[in-house]
């Protein structure tokens, strides 16, 4: 690529200077690691999913940064109300794959990347279930349970 004469850079810098630039120039805010283009994505057309997004992710990020070796899923003291089953960290993730379904590609792509390492540390830190309980299966309408349900829960 050809270097940018120090001219037209000094032009691009100088355009808004001492004035408000419009409100098209902001860049969006970020969420969670994506990248600018997937973020503003995420964004776009859908008021409050991106920070929806950011706050799943942040909730994925606490569980797997817990100390210790193995973590315990744990099922919500309370799973009928929408902001305290997202305290099971099987809900977040599923939560995440039905918004990262929503997005356009560049950002359902650039969430796969994120998730593909998160859920590598979520599969090193827990452990399998060897006999899990029927609603770990399928959910109450009978549709498929993803396989971050059959990890090893806390004893209930
Ligand atoms: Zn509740």
């Amino acid at each position: 690529m050809p270097r940018r004469r120090p001219g037209a850079l000094r032009a691009e810098r100088g355009t808004y200077e001492g004035r408000r630039p419009p409100a098209w120039t902001r860049p969006l805010p970020p969420v969670d690691r994506l990248p600018p283009a997937a973020a503003a994505a995420a964004h776009w057309a859908r008021p409050g999913r991106a920070d929806e997004i950011a706050d799943l992710l942040s909730r994925y990020r606490n569980f797997l940064r817990r100390p210790g070796g193995t973590l315990l899923l744990s099922p919500s003291p309370c799973p009928g109300c929408p902001g305290c089953a997202r305290d099971d960290i099987a809900v977040v993730r599923d939560a995440l794959a039905d918004l990262q379904r929503t997005l356009p590609p560049v950002a359902r792509t650039a969430l796969g990347c994120l998730l593909r390492d998160l859920d590598a540390q979520f599969l090193r830190r827990t452990l399998p279930d060897p006999d899990p309980p029927a609603g770990r299966w399928a959910d109450r309408q009978g549709r498929p349970r993803a396989w971050w349900h059959r990890r090893l829960h806390e004893d209930t």
